[in-house]
């Protein structure tokens, strides 16, 4: 079959590689139907150092259920089905805490020896706890906004609910990625009425309005900051939700947050190293957030999509063939797509 490898910064090719079969009675094998990718995935493309070998991408998918173990219950050959971005039993105490990410028996794609989304096939370990099914034919219009599932809307729903926004709270969004933009979609949902975003491109920052964004800051740094806080009589926001990962955006998030407040990050961090003294001691600020449990939000989310409530799905603005996913990645990097949808 034919899948997508990265072999160093800048350098991702697809490939043909063995047909992924069957390996433990609990696999599945999914035909993907279609895959995406992620804002995450740029990070290697920036600075993954070059191999040889190189390594499957991709941890977005939806798609066909082709083959089942024998010990698999919960789905068949035939069935729609979407998968979050690690896979895990769903059974143990962690994934029973609503941690999946932190399952005991699981792990992520395109690691120990699973591969990635990002082709035309998966094998997907601990299918029962993995793969949820989906309610819809594999020509449904509502596909790409439940392809979100698999990730950003769940990562966006995750910084909220980290930070705990609800009614009561103001929000403050910082990256206007499709992240960002579900996390303005999801503090909407949960009832956050402002919700200022912090993007610079309008494009975004315009669909950022149309989920839910009640102010746009296009600023960084000091400027933005500054905006922010004339928004909020000063105080900055209870909630921060940092959808980035680089240090520019966590100074960002000390900066607008309100004392007593709490900053989610759901952005990969590319930093170690980062103030956590006076400046979130002093005014009792929380820090949080980490890589999204998807899997436990799957079933809380997916109606809102099926009743047309919530069309996460805008923010694929280009969807290219499997043997364009090279094309993808450099549109996405030089902010030409704001996510690529890829369908094999
Ligand atoms: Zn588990």
């Amino acid at each position: 079959m034919r899948a997508t490898f990265m072999y160093g910064a800048g350098d991702v090719r697809v490939i043909d590689v063995p047909d992924p079969t069957l390996q433990q009675p609990t696999d599945a094998l999914v035909r993907v139907v279609q895959t995406c990718i992620c804002g995450s995935d740029l990070h290697p493309y920036h600075g993954m150092p070059a191999t040889a070998k190189g390594t499957s991408m991709g941890h977005e998918f939806l798609g066909i259920v082709e083959e089942a173990g024998s010990d698999v219950s919960t789905v068949k050959a035939g069935d729609v089905v979407v998968a979050p971005f690690a896979w895990q039993d769903n059974t143990c105490d962690y994934c029973r805490e609503g941690l999946q990410t932190s399952c005991r028996n699981g792990g992520f794609w395109n690691s120990s020896g699973v591969g990635g989304g990002q082709a035309e096939a998966v094998r997907v370990p601990l299918a029962d706890g993995t793969l949820v099914k989906l309610p819809v034919a594999a020509d449904s219009a509502l596909l790409a906004s439940l392809l979100t599932l698999s990730d950003v809307l769940g990562t966006g729903h995750h910084a909220a609910l980290r930070a705990g926004v609800d009614p009561r709270t103001t929000v403050t969004v910082i990256g206007d990625g499709a992240v960002g933009l579900l996390a303005v979609l999801s503090a909407k949902r949960l009832g956050a009425e402002q919700i200022i975003l912090m993007g610079r491109h309008k494009d975004r920052t315009d669909l950022g309005r149309e989920f839910g964004a009640t102010d746009v800051v296009a600023e960084r740094g000091p400027e933005g900051i500054a905006k922010v806080r004339e928004l909020t009589r000063g105080d900055g926001t209870h909630a921060v939700l940092e959808c980035v990962g680089h240090l520019p955006a966590y100074g960002q998030a000390l900066g607008v947050v309100r004392p007593g407040g709490t900053i989610s990050r759901v952005g990969v961090p590319q930093y170690d190293d980062a103030h956590i003294g006076w400046n979130l001691f002093g005014p009792n600020i929380t820090l949080t957030g980490g890589p999204a449990p998807v899997r436990n939000y799957i079933e809380e989310l997916m109606p809102d999509i099926l009743d047309g409530k919530i069309e996460p799905g805008r923010v694929f603005d280009r969807t290219i063939s499997l043997e364009d996913t090279p094309d993808g990645y450099r549109a996405m990097d030089q902010r030409e797509a704001l996510k690529v949808l890829v369908q094999p």
